[in-house]
């Protein structure tokens, strides 16, 4: 890893958990990693419950003062009005919201969610100062037609359209065919994707931009594979979904240098 890059290990829990779960949920996390000495500066964790967490979230971490950064799993590409349904990102701002999700696979099929919307999100995540946690990742369908690299740099060209200058941002390779099937992608796979998009990075924001942005790996992570996605150059960490639901075994992928 570049040392300019602080690795990221994101969990995002998708529809599980309610309020009162997150709460209980993110007080033994946050033990667990106080009792292995964990250090945020070295490796920074971040959890993306439900919106309906997201205060009781923010009251606890605010408060007892967590090593914990948080984030929403959507947010609308509009600030306010007739959207029903939808959240604007200066509420997620307001909510001490650090992160936000952008264009995960599952938004994409089972929301249509199109690459003009995913960049329209984007820009209005960045208009309210929450960090764009970018997804991008190919179909087994399209691995096939098109290799391993060329969906996921497409999309990331298409998320980025309202980007213009140097911003805080962060990328996350999702293969559909690895999120949640128990068939992750070899750490090799994740390395050459990784680094085709920061191949885009550097293209559409400069070299100094793909320098510092931190591209993460998802899909089937575990503690059992998640060093060696760590030793890869371009890879910078992670965001997990089923794995970060079990406060030991997210803990055990925090602590991938142990
Ligand atoms: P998974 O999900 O870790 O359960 O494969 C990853 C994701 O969807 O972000």
């Amino acid at each position: 890893i570049n040392p300019r890059r602080t690795p990221l290990i994101a969990g995002n829990w998708k529809m599980n958990l309610d309020h009162l779960q997150a709460i209980a949920f993110v007080q033994k996390l946050a033990w667990n990693l106080k009792d292995a000495g964990h250090d945020t500066a070295a490796v920074e964790v971040a959890v993306f419950p439900p919106f309906t967490d997201l205060r009781s979230v923010q009251t606890l971490i605010s408060a007892d003062k967590l090593p914990l950064a948080f984030g929403a799993q959507d947010v609308s590409a509009h600030d306010s009005g007739a959207y029903t349904g939808e959240i604007s990102g200066a509420f997620l701002a307001q909510l001490e919201c650090q992160y936000v999700i952008i264009g995960h696979s599952e938004r994409r099929t089972l929301h249509n969610e199109s690459d003009e919307q995913v960049a329209s999100k984007v820009t209005a995540a960045l208009k309210h100062n929450l960090v764009p946690l970018i997804c991008v990742g190919e179909s087994a369908e399209d691995l096939a037609v098109h290799g391993p690299s060329a969906v996921p740099v497409a999309q990331l060209r298409a998320a980025l359209a309202g980007v213009t200058n140097a911003v805080d941002i962060v990328v996350a390779y999702e293969p559909v065919w690895a999120i949640g099937s128990g068939q992750a992608a070899t750490p090799e796979q994740a390395e050459q994707v990784a680094a085709a998009l920061r191949g885009v990075l550097s293209d559409t924001l400069g070299q100094d931009v793909a320098d510092k942005t931190r591209i993460l790996y998802g899909g089937s992570v575990k503690s059992t594979n998640i060093a060696a996605y760590m030793r890869e150059p371009n890879v910078d960490g992670a965001l997990v979904g089923g794995a970060s639901l079990d406060i030991a075994e997210f803990s055990s992928i925090i602590r991938y240098q142990k």
